[in-house]
């Protein structure tokens, strides 16, 4: 492509941001196609010939964005949000153009020692003390995975990545019930196995309870385990469970434990000093992750891993074959050894976009806004006749179901509320995901997109109870009525 093509096809494709942006209301929030529909309109086999850029893009308007769920649509409000902004995007965008791979400081020194400035700036917001390195992994589950190795390495005397497991007996992990399935995924992948992953329970808060992981942790070393590390969480998926760090730092320090701390929706909410108390102890952790992709502007994917000592990291998970070796040594950091993957993006840019752009009170505004709004709709589901709250309100995350009131048995409660789940997403004004709570059916209302405001919440509120009323004129057929 010719350099002038590439500069008309950009603003027009800048053009048609802009105007989605400014547009994507206008679309359901998760796409309304059946599976097959969009296979159905790409071809079988790629073309031997080179097409015109206008026509690819044409195609993708017509074809592929039936098929997109609009993530910054105001009225998202499914999973957690995976928000953006207008300056990371631009910063993506530079990104690409560069196209660098930062593996190593020599690769793109820009890259590498402005990660370390912004995690710095990052650290600094969200009130961690001196003394924690960051690095952008890409995504909180590989942050996980690494600390898990790390703790690995550290428990068996570091012996485990050259002598693989089974010499230094049976390593064992702790984490809540309510842990984020990645916590699961990084013990397999370590090799620790689901059977040596213990979800301890957690009590009326949905915190982890410490009294049972003391108990399993002197029930383990009884039976001849070698207790490894702790993954504590704070704002679990389910409903924002978070864990009592203090207590649970003071049982890792006593039995020489690695203490993780998965953040990974809420950490962004430390950055609000009124909010750091729920994390008290954090700063005690080994290694801690949040995600800037979910909740702080920054567009997929960026996710930030602290760690207290670097060294243990790179201990293991360095590897230096010839044809890595460059200039610098000790005097820089080469991040590929921070990480799983070797290569790296410039994901640093964006970030370094964003917090500049907002200033830290402009990404404070928003997040403390998100919060107080989920407050407000709390309140009006926990004193609407029909509904309930399913668990306390944690931060910008509500849980609550409908409760017709001529309905009184569980499973039939359950049934309707899975129906009105559908009809929500069928909808297509909001989107909701589902959730189960000590064993009944939940919807889960999260509030964290960059352009909701309090009227797309209170908007989302008359939906939910309009398509509720809906179900139950459908369910209450008139001969029943009378
Ligand atoms: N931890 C928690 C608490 C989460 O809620 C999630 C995802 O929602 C993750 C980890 C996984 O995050 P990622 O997609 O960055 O791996």
């Amino acid at each position: 492509m010719k350099t002038e093509d590439f500069r008309r096809h950009a603003h027009d494709m800048v053009d048609w941001m802009a105007d989605y942006l400014e547009t994507v209301e206008d679309y359901p929030v998760r796409s309304q196609v059946r599976p097959g529909d969009i296979a159905a309109r790409l071809p079988l086999a790629p073309p031997s010939e080179g097409e015109e850029l206008s026509a690819i893009f044409a195609d993708f308007k017509n074809d592929v964005m039936p098929g997109m769920t609009h993530w910054q649509h105001p009225g998202f409000f499914a999973y957690f949000p995976g928000n953006s902004s207008p300056p990371s995007v631009l910063a993506e965008m530079l990104t690409a153009t560069l196209s660098a791979q930062c593996m190593l400081w020599e690769t793109s020194p820009a890259a590498t020692e402005m990660e370390t400035r912004v995690l710095d700036w990052l650290r600094q917001m969200v009130g961690l003390p001196d003394g924690y390195h960051g690095v952008i992994q890409d995504s909180a589950s590989s942050a996980t995975l690494c600390a898990i190795l790390v703790a690995r390495e550290k428990a068996t005397g570091w012996r485990a990545n050259q002598s693989g497991l089974g010499n230094d007996g049976r390593l064992v992990f702790y984490t809540s019930e309510e842990a984020h399935s990645s916590v699961a995924k990084a013990a397999r992948i370590a090799g620790v196995g689901d059977e040596f992953l213990r979800a301890i329970p957690s009590d009326d808060t949905f915190a982890m309870r410490t009294d049972d992981l003391r108990a399993q942790i002197e029930a383990d070393r009884k039976a001849g385990l070698k207790p490894a590390g702790v993954v504590a969480t704070v704002g679990s998926t389910g409903v924002g469970g978070i864990d009592p760090l203090d207590e649970i730092a003071a049982i890792c320090r006593e039995h020489d434990l690695y203490f993780h701390v998965d953040a990974a929706w809420a950490g962004a909410a430390l950055i609000l000093p009124e909010e750091r108390g729920r994390a008290a102890g954090i700063e005690q952790a080994d290694s801690i992750v949040f995600n800037p992709h979910k909740w702080l502007m920054t567009n997929f994917d960026c996710s930030a891993h602290f760690v207290r000592d670097p060294d243990a990291l790179v201990k293991t998970l360095g590897i230096l074959p010839e044809y890595l070796k460059t200039v610098g040594g000790s005097e820089v950091i080469d991040y590929r050894d921070w990480g799983v993957p070797l290569g790296r993006r410039f994901r640093a840019l964006k970030l370094w976009f964003v917090i500049r752009s907002y200033g830290v009170e402009g990404l404070q505004d928003i997040i403390r806004s998100h919060i107080a709004w989920a407050g407000e709709l709390a309140e009006l589901i926990d004193t609407a006749s029909g509904f309930e709250l399913m668990a306390p309100r944690s931060l910008a995350l509500i849980n609550f179901r409908h409760l017709p009131a001529d309905v009184v048995d569980d499973a039939a409660i359950d049934a309707i509320n899975e129906r009105l789940l559908a009809v929500i997403n069928d909808d297509g004004r909001i989107y909701l995901t589902r959730n189960r709570i000590r064993g009944r059916f939940a919807i889960r209302f999260s509030i964290g997109q960059t352009t909701t405001t309090r009227a797309h919440v209170l908007d989302a509120w008359r939906v939910i109870q309009e398509l509720a009323a809906g179900l139950t004129e459908t369910r209450v057929k008139p001969e029943d009525a009378c």
